[in-house]
């Protein structure tokens, strides 16, 4: 997974491509390059490392002003990150260029076969294959540039968003995409690409989604030609209007994108239900529902299937869907429901979450429930992404861009969505009194000022914060709908910050992990007023008993536990359902403040990528 920029126009392509590439660095940060053309030459330069090394590199190496260029940050899959195997990828001629976003799955064999032909090759990468099976198409024929991509795209197998640039053609760029994103900026006279319309927000508004399976001829002054790789069909593409700004994708005055997007959340769980929730009227409308209810209401089990934070909102569903809808729920890692023959049919929906829609093991799971008769039913974040494409219907997050990899509001708006879901299809099968039904929109409306409320514990977490943060473990413990706020908690712990971190059910802590306690093991516990509260201070006891240091997420006024923990992080009441939306709240403040005290890359953590777009 990576992000990739182009520019052919009249401006300098060198700050766009570069700008844009900072953009994108959540998409991949372990190397970067850039292609220009100097109107007869292609200057290269590229280096392990983030953009702004390249920057540093490229200030010496790249002398030209032209006007096309090509970029890339990687996130590496074949061949370790280092200069060379670093984008973009040069042909043997030296006259066609690449840059490349996914995996080339037959590469060896491919490679092999070029290598016959008298190949060289100088990375370890799949890309460097692509662009020299082009070359050697190209030639063999004595193809144009867009159809040589073609006829080499139909024989390759994997995934793919990728940019060419040919200096025997050099008023064109050829894109393309299978499984990756890509987006095509349309100005006037001037073209972008890049994996998101991050990097050309400011340059126009106008923007082509291209389709898995479909490539575009990009020519200045000329028609942009959109066709199907495989039948070289030609296809109308829509232009879109951009909604997003390029505030929303900047860091709006916080240290780190992380904690922008935690504060976001009063508003963008707003902007979730905006529109879709009528508490006066006690309606809850989402299109996708309402168009599908019946689906719906026929359901015999509802599976869902996520990855990583997506997947423990799907935990959070998991009770809610059963409690209000009473629809039996299983919750599956898209990874290994997807390898392991699962049994799937007509009467099941399917729920996929993924912040970016792009996820590659959760496209796959929608696949195979696709195939296998089920209805599929999409929560994603990215606004015409890949898994809201493929679903047969779905509900957006709209969270905005989500560009710290430690996911927050994704997650938040994600439960909001699923809670609007269920109390929809509750309100539909009267499993919930209508007073509750009400009980629970109303509450619903009011949470953004609740976890406004919430927020405010930073001071408080950043104090705990200071004691903990060379902690080498960290437990977490909760009960019912905080159970999976426990996973959570401790998934974001050692995401940001590597701390070892385990998220527990508190009372499976009596069947191994209470081994672990001693006064050297911090305890997280989420233990509000609500739910399991008595049993949960009996868990508290027994963590005392062995002197863990008892760190509790309770709500205001609480004076049972208070007597118990080490410290207390107060938070406002809300109803046990709900909860999850608010106990999260600190536990994101506490990771975060712990991750900067030990001088993480709090937006970029080692060895992960925002959306996770191989297997
Ligand atoms: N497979 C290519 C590589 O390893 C591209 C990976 C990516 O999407 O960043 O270089």
């Amino acid at each position: 997974m990576c992000g990739i920029v182009g520019y052919i126009g009249y401006r300098e392509a060198y700050p766009i491509v570069i700008k844009g590439l900072k953009r994108l660095e959540y998409r991949g940060y372990d190397s970067a390059g850039v292609m220009l053309f100097d109107g007869e030459n292609l200057k290269v330069s590229k280096t392990k490392g983030k953009v702004s090394d390249l920057e540093e590199r490229a200030s010496k190496e790249i002398t030209t002003n032209g006007s096309i260029g090509i970029g890339h940050t990687r996130w590496a899959t074949h061949g370790v990150p280092n200069d060379v195997n670093s984008h973009p990828h040069i042909s043997n001629s030296g006259d066609l260029a690449i840059v490349h976003n996914g995996i080339i799955e037959n590469y060896a064999p491919l490679k092999a076969e070029l290598i016959k032909r008298g190949y060289i090759f100088h990375s370890d990468t799949d890309t460097e294959v692509l662009i020299n099976l082009i070359e050697e198409v190209q030639k063999k024929d004595n193809l144009k540039l867009g159809k040589a991509v073609q006829v080499a795209l139909n024989q390759v197998v994997g995934a793919y968003a990728i940019a060419v640039f040919d200096k025997k053609t050099p008023n064109e760029i050829v894109a393309a995409r299978l499984g990756s994103p890509l987006a095509i900026g349309v100005g006037e006279g001037e073209f972008f690409i890049a994996s998101d319309a991050s990097p050309f927000i400011e340059y126009t508004s106008n923007a082509i989604y291209l389709e898995d399976g479909e490539m575009a001829n990009i020519r200045l002054h000329k028609q942009m030609k959109v066709r199907k790789i495989k039948d070289d069909s030609l296809v109308n593409p829509t232009i879109q209007e951009l909604q997003m700004n390029l505030e929303q994708i900047e860091k709006g005055g916080y240290d780190h994108f992380m904690l922008k997007e935690i504060y976001e959340q009063p508003s963008v769980i707003k902007d979730t239900y905006r529109g879709r929730l009528h508490a006066n009227e006690g309606l809850i409308q989402m299109a996708g529902v309402e168009d599908n209810l019946e689906k719906f209401l026929n359901a015999e089990r509802i599976i869902i299937v996520a990855c990583g934070t997506s997947w423990h909102a799907g935990l959070v569903a998991e009770y809610i869907f059963e409690e209000f809808a009473r629809i039996p729920v299983e919750v599956e890692y898209a990874s290994e429901f997807r390898y392991r023959n699962p049994i799937i049919n007509s009467k099941d929906i399917v729920i996929a979450i993924s912040q970016s829609g792009e996820t590659a093991d959760t496209m796959a799971a929608i696949k195979l429930a696709k195939e296998s008769g089920a209805f599929v039913f999409g929560v994603c974040n990215v606004v015409g992404s890949s898994i809201s494409r493929e679903t047969h219907a779905g509900a957006y997050t709209h969270a905005g861009p989500e560009i710290g990899v430690a996911s927050t509001k994704a997650f938040t708006t994600q439960i909001t969505v699923l809670t609007m879901i269920a109390l929809r299809l509750a309100k539909a099968k009267g499993t919930l009194s209508n007073s509750l039904f009400h009980t629970y929109l109303q509450e619903l409306v009011i949470i953004p000022e609740k976890v406004k409320e919430a927020l405010e514990t930073n001071d408080r977490a950043k104090e705990i914060a200071a004691v903990f943060k060379d902690a080498p473990n960290c437990l977490y413990l909760g009960r019912g709908y905080n159970f999976p706020v426990a996973l959570e908690g401790a998934l974001k712990l050692k995401e940001i910050s590597y701390i070892h971190a385990e998220g527990y059910p508190a009372a499976e802590m009596k069947h191994g992990p209470i081994a672990l306690i001693d006064e050297h093991m911090p305890v997280v516990v989420i233990a509000p007023k609500q739910g399991h509260y008595d049993k949960i201070v009996s868990n508290i006891q027994e963590i005392k008993s062995r002197s863990g240091k008892i760190i509790a997420v309770v709500t205001k006024g609480d004076t049972q536990v208070r007597e118990l923990a080490d410290y207390v992080i107060e938070i406002p009441e809300t109803s046990d359902a709900l909860s999850p939306l608010i106990t999260t709240i600190p536990l994101q403040l506490l990771s975060y403040h712990i991750a900067v005290m030990r001088g993480c890359n709090v937006d970029q953590p080692r060895n992960l990528a925002k959306s996770v777009t191989v297997e």
